[in-house]
């Protein structure tokens, strides 16, 4: 499957906002963004900004969903499609179902430091929803799934969740799912997410203005 292979600090730097893609090293000083909070090649944001048109930060909001989240173009469309024909506002169904895909929610549940971390996780088998192993990353949780470590893994990987628990100037745990159990190395979907707990500056309406010309 495609994915997104450059390196990944410029992205924040072309968003020109942290989206915290590398786990603990975005809390350092060791961040790219906090060094050169700059678009890439952009010498003239160390002065003012840019005049962007109407279209340039419909498209910025869109790249940076993409980013955040790890979708590539193909995929992000066929989210938006399936966010259109749902009840409700198309532009916080669209964050809905990708909050709710398992490696956002492993991630969210602190059992990765980062959400490329917990996609590399449930690819690599080391992941059970309700004591079935799943190894698909867009796979979509529901209310009431049990998400865990797989037993045999759990050992292997407390090195790899400690990470994910150090990570907390993110807020990595909002009340739709509960944290990692330290004992059962397991967590619960408790809810669907709602708006406000998708806690990063997006402005999803731009993305339907700009899917819908
Ligand atoms: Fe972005 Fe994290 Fe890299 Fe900083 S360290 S630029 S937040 S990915």
């Amino acid at each position: 499957m495609a994915r997104y292979t450059d390196a990944v600090c410029k992205l924040c730097r072309r968003e020109e906002m942290k989206l915290f893609l590398k786990g603990e090293r975005c809390f350092t000083e060791k961040c790219a963004y906090e060094k050169r909070p700059f678009s890439p090649g952009d010498k003239s944001k160390r002065g003012g900004r840019r005049q962007v048109s109407n279209y340039g930060q419909q498209l910025r909001q869109k790249q940076k969903v993409k980013r955040i989240y790890g979708v590539l173009e193909r995929q992000f469309r066929n989210y938006f499609a399936r966010a259109d024909r749902m009840k409700g506002v198309t532009g916080e169904n669209l964050l809905r179902l990708l909050e709710m895909r398992l490696d956002n929610v492993v991630f969210r549940m602190g059992m990765a430091p980062s959400r490329k971390a917990a996609r590399q996780m449930v690819r690599h088998r080391h992941i059970a929803v309700n004591g079935r192993t799943v190894d698909i990353p867009s796979y979509q949780v529901r209310v009431g799934d049990e998400i865990a470590v797989r037993e045999r893994d759990r050992s292997r990987q407390s090195q790899y969740v400690a990470a994910g628990r150090a990570v907390k100037g993110l807020g990595t745990t909002p009340d739709w799912v509960t944290q990692m159990d330290a004992k059962t190395f397991a967590g619960r979907v408790m809810s669907e997410p709602r708006r406000d707990h998708v806690d990063l500056a997006i402005e999803e309406h731009l993305i339907v203005e700009l899917y819908s010309k």
